[in-house]
């Protein structure tokens, strides 16, 4: 079986982290959230008091400060999470603030280049599923499987709900579809790197696939292009 990259990329909560996680897991890949790694420096500005509520950034003081970022993963009782610094940070970067903050952060061109750098480190080796809005057009534009995830935004918003409220965070319903929304308008219009779906990408819309249905869909993806 060959090694490849596989790229999956897609709107808010759409379920790329299941598909890539799952599917490393079935594989042996590596899974990369590079989310993750946008909301690692969202949270870093505002514990820096750098990011405001009103979604202002100090430029000037990231950009300087952007090489004393430091993330990485840890594998924890089977769960994958984000370091900052040497400190776990998996909860913290969940909540909706700083999901809002990384849309904000994931706009500045210096925050987008060395994050992706630091990805295309990660993936040198290939065998790595990453999962992000720019991984098939930008980081791996050459990556043997590129996937495009959509739903519809109220079925990703009550995903994503029950999601936080099974992590113990409380936020309402219209907070969720709102947030979901925002981000995409944001990822989707931003000047680096928008959010598109790659020319050669697979489209997989699972508004109404459940999760069963939609391993299979890409376990055959995967499946085909890895034959030697
Ligand atoms: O995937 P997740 O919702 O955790 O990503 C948080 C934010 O980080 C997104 O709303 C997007 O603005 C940004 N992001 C990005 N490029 C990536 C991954 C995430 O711009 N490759």
């Amino acid at each position: 079986m060959k090694k490849i990259v596989v790229a999956i990329d897609g709107f808010s909560s759409c379920g790329k982290s299941t598909i890539a996680k799952q599917l490393a897991k079935e594989f042996g890949y590596i899974y990369v959230d590079t989310g993750a790694m946008y909301r690692a420096v969202s949270l870093f500005c505002i514990q820096k008091g750098w990011l405001t509520d009103n979604g202002t950034v100090n430029e000037e003081a990231l950009k300087q400060n952007i090489q004393t970022i430091h993330i990485s993963f840890k594998t924890n009782n089977g769960r994958q999470e984000t370091y900052l610094n040497n400190q776990n940070v998996e909860r913290e970067i969940r909540t909706l603030n700083v999901a809002n903050g990384a849309s904000i952060v994931s706009t500045l061109g210096f925050v987008r280049r060395e994050l992706v750098r630091q990805q295309q480190l990660m993936g040198k080796e290939k065998g790595i599923v990453m999962d992000g809005r720019d991984i098939g057009t930008v980081v791996f534009p050459d990556a043997e499987l590129k996937i495009f995830v959509t739903a519809k935004p109220e079925i990703r918003a009550e995903r994503r709900y029950k999601e936080l409220q099974d992590k113990g965070i409380q936020e309402t319903m219209s907070a969720v579809l709102a947030n979901v929304k925002e981000r995409d308008d944001r990822d989707q219009h931003r000047k680096e790197s928008p959010l598109k779906k790659a020319n050669d990408a697979l489209l997989l819309d699972n508004s109404d696939l459940d999760k069963n249905q939609q391993m299979d869909i890409v376990r055959q993806w995967f499946l085909e292009r890895t034959k030697e």
